[in-house]
């Protein structure tokens, strides 16, 4: 047993298998039963005897390899969870080596100085000021600072944002609690962690307004203006407007710009939830989707979802960084007391208190791909899925839910929402193609998240000729 053999070992094993997965050789989704996969993964005997290494380590992952999901593969079109950069994958190798958690800058300087580059890079992406780093001399002319932090996933960096909206709406909420009047407005194809962030500040579920929407459901300026005012003529004070970027079931960008209007005239804070779309900032021809974004309060990128980066680093961004400082108050003053400190101490701005270091991934993505390359991916992943629209629209029986905005696709074949859930079942325990369902509209879909950079159009012909002879055996036992 020795580390390097070791990692060599498990490097090597990765690597095969990714190829094979690449090369679209055996399932891209296969589920053993979990009775009896613990016994084939030899966990009690490991657990007990301990020795994981060399041979055993081999054998042990190639067992673990073999009821893995594997991402890499071009069938795999299910979910919005990054295919990751092989090089990234080094990354968390390393922070799980160094083990160190930068939320306190003197655990770990260089995590934080590389979570605060990655922070300041989306900051501008975004078109709000990058933070001036902490010793440095600040920047002349420009306005206020943005300011963010990484947190562990999408849905803790909404439920972080929203945080940071009722510390400014509500600014009595850490001392006293949320005050009851206090509603939430987003629209309906929003995803589930808002209604669950507002449950969890204390405002419950049914603090969410549903904004009104659009016949494909996209936020309509035109009528939010007329919602926030009733509510406010009931007696509501509205926390936050909620903008998708895009939404997760369709893949639809609301018209920020437009909702910014709205808001900014009403003096209502406007979060955009971008978690799987707020990567189309990074491309010069795609970043006009999220037009207007810079009049928002707050933005959630997740870098695991189109930013090729390993599970899991998730961007919270405010325009004014004063706004994610006010956003947890409490003493924790042994870890907060002023000091005369050379950096930064993320813990101010996070439900978390040990935290990875998630910019290390983000960055290592980056860093491998550049700039260009990552523009050039997720140009390519936005333009598969034009094509693939184009192509199901063009089959008989086939309806594609709307024109995809970004690398999602909802299309059904004729037929009931009951159909569509067993042609997922079939396709998926036959392995070869793997995607998911969402409900849009008031209908069921098989929906398709272009993740992979090695999915072509003949996968997805291959898949559709697949989902047909799955309804014509459904169709036979009729
Ligand atoms: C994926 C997604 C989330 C949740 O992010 P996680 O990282 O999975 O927690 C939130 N909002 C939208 C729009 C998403 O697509």
């Amino acid at each position: 047993m020795g580390f390097v053999e070791d990692c060599g070992r498990a490097a090597a094993a990765l690597e095969a298998q990714r190829l094979r997965a690449v090369a679209r050789s055996g399932p891209v989704i296969h589920q053993p039963p979990m009775a009896g996969l613990a016994e084939t993964l030899g966990l009690d005997r490991l657990i007990a005897e301990g020795g994981l290494g060399g041979e055993r380590l081999d054998a042990f992952l190639s067992a673990y390899l073999e009821a893995s999901t594997r991402l890499h593969h071009p069938g795999y079109m299910a979910h919005q969870v990054a295919v990751p950069h092989p090089q990234s994958s080094i990354a968390a190798l390393v922070g799980a080596y160094t083990n160190n958690p930068m939320a306190i800058y003197e655990m770990g300087p260089a995590a934080a100085t590389v979570e605060y580059a990655v922070l300041n890079w989306m900051l501008g992406k975004t078109g709000w000021t990058p933070s001036p780093v902490p010793g440095s001399l600040p920047e002349r002319g420009g306005g206020r600072a943005g300011g963010g932090v990484l947190t562990h996933g999408g849905s803790l960096a909404n439920l972080t944002a929203l945080q940071a909206a009722r510390a400014r709406v509500a600014p009595k909420s850490w001392e006293e609690g949320t005050p009851a009047n206090l509603v939430l407005v987003a629209p309906k194809a929003c995803h589930y962690s808002i209604a669950r962030a507002a449950a969890m500040m204390g405002l419950g579920q049914k603090a969410v307004s549903h904004a009104p929407s659009d016949a494909e459901g996209r936020l309509d300026p035109e009528k939010l203006g007329t919602l926030l005012a009733r509510l406010r003529n009931e007696g509501h004070v509205p926390l936050a407007v909620v903008a998708n970027a895009c939404s997760t079931a369709l893949g639809l960008y609301d018209p920020i710009r437009d909702v910014a209007a709205v808001c900014n005239e009403l003096g209502i804070w406007l979060h955009v939830d971008g978690a799987h779309g707020a990567s189309a900032l990074v491309s010069p021809r795609h970043r006009g989707l999220l037009d207007g974004v810079e009049l928002a309060d707050s933005m959630v990128w997740d870098a695991h979802k189109m930013l090729r980066t390993p599970c899991l680093s998730a961007a919270v961004l405010v325009r004014d960084a004063r706004d994610l400082d006010r956003a947890f108050r409490e003493d924790a003053s042994y870890l907060f007391h002023d000091k005369d400190q050379p950096g930064f101490d993320f813990i101010h701005r996070t439900v978390e208190c040990t935290k990875a270091a998630l910019g290390l991934k983000v960055f290592f993505a980056l860093a491998a791909e550049g700039e260009s390359g990552m523009a050039a991916y997720i140009d390519r992943q936005f333009d598969l899925a034009k094509s693939a629209a184009a192509f199901l629209r063009a089959q008989p029986d086939v309806e594609v839910a709307v024109e995809p905005q970004s690398n999602i696709v909802c299309f059904r074949l004729a037929g009931s929402d009951a159909l569509q859930i067993e042609l997922r079942r079939r396709l998926v325990e036959d392995g070869r193609y793997y995607i998911s369902t969402a409900e849009a509209l008031g209908k069921r879909w098989l929906r398709l998240a272009l993740m992979n950079p090695a999915t072509e159009l003949s996968d997805i012909e291959g898949l559709v000729h697949e989902l047909v002879s799955c309804r014509d055996a459904i169709h036979a036992l009729r």
